[in-house]
């Protein structure tokens, strides 16, 4: 299997490879054909840091928006602000063959009054995002198709989402119909399954 078969974009082909990346990792060989398919399919996919599945996902969002379009259409939350940087970095590399334009959404990142997010791919943490869309109206997420939950469990746990559930729920009911939902967890623990079963309907298990 090579990333040639994946029918990505040549300009992310281009990133891909540009990255160093000869072939896809296993988590990627299995979760890509997936990931891409039309109509789009939710996935929760079991997988640690070190797989690849970052730039699975990266790959994910960045096939799905339209250039066209200067609104949010793919966001992306993690549990800390690190792994969020370092999400937008594998983001913005992977894309830098392709017009689109990143916002990081951590604490002190957006102030009340300020404009609509124009960016097409928001990455960030939970707390953050949700206040921007509640509080702020700067994030318009009604051409929102793609959801990513990356470290679930960790955000379950820590009960940085679990407080949230609620306004979760509020968040997906605001995005374009049926958005694609992806949630990558190191675990499959009770926590994450309940929750998946609740956000991500019908979704496909991936398992490395
Ligand atoms: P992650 O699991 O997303 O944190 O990625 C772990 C590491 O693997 C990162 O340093 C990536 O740059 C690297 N990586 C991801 N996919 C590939 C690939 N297909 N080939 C080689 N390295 C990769």
């Amino acid at each position: 299997k090579s990333f040639e078969d994946l029918n990505l974009h040549p300009d992310l082909l281009k990133g891909v490879y540009k990255m160093g990346f000869q072939k896809p990792s296993k988590i990627q060989e299995k979760a890509l054909p997936l990931l891409l398919q039309n109509p789009p399919r939710n996935m929760i996919g079991q997988s640690q840091s070190g797989t690849g599945k970052t730039a699975a996902f990266a790959l994910t969002m960045l096939s799905r928006i339209d250039m066209d379009l200067k609104v949010p259409q793919a966001i992306c939350i993690a549990p800390s602000r690190e792994l969020a940087m370092q999400i937008l970095s594998v983001v913005q590399k992977m894309g830098q063959y392709t017009p689109v334009e990143c916002f990081f959404a951590g604490k002190d990142s957006w102030q009340r009054g300020m404009p609509k997010l124009t960016q097409q791919i928001v990455i960030g943490t939970p707390g953050t995002m949700i206040d921007m869309v509640t509080k702020g109206r700067v994030l318009d997420l009604k051409e929102v198709k793609v959801f990513v939950l990356d470290e679930a469990d960790n955000m379950l746990e820590t009960g940085s989402m679990a407080d949230q559930s609620i306004s979760l729920k509020n968040l997906i009911t605001k995005m374009a119909k049926n958005p694609q939902i992806v949630l990558f967890s190191a675990t499959f623990a009770d926590i994450v399954r309940t929750f998946a079963e609740r956000f991500a309907p019908g979704a496909n298990e991936i398992r490395l």
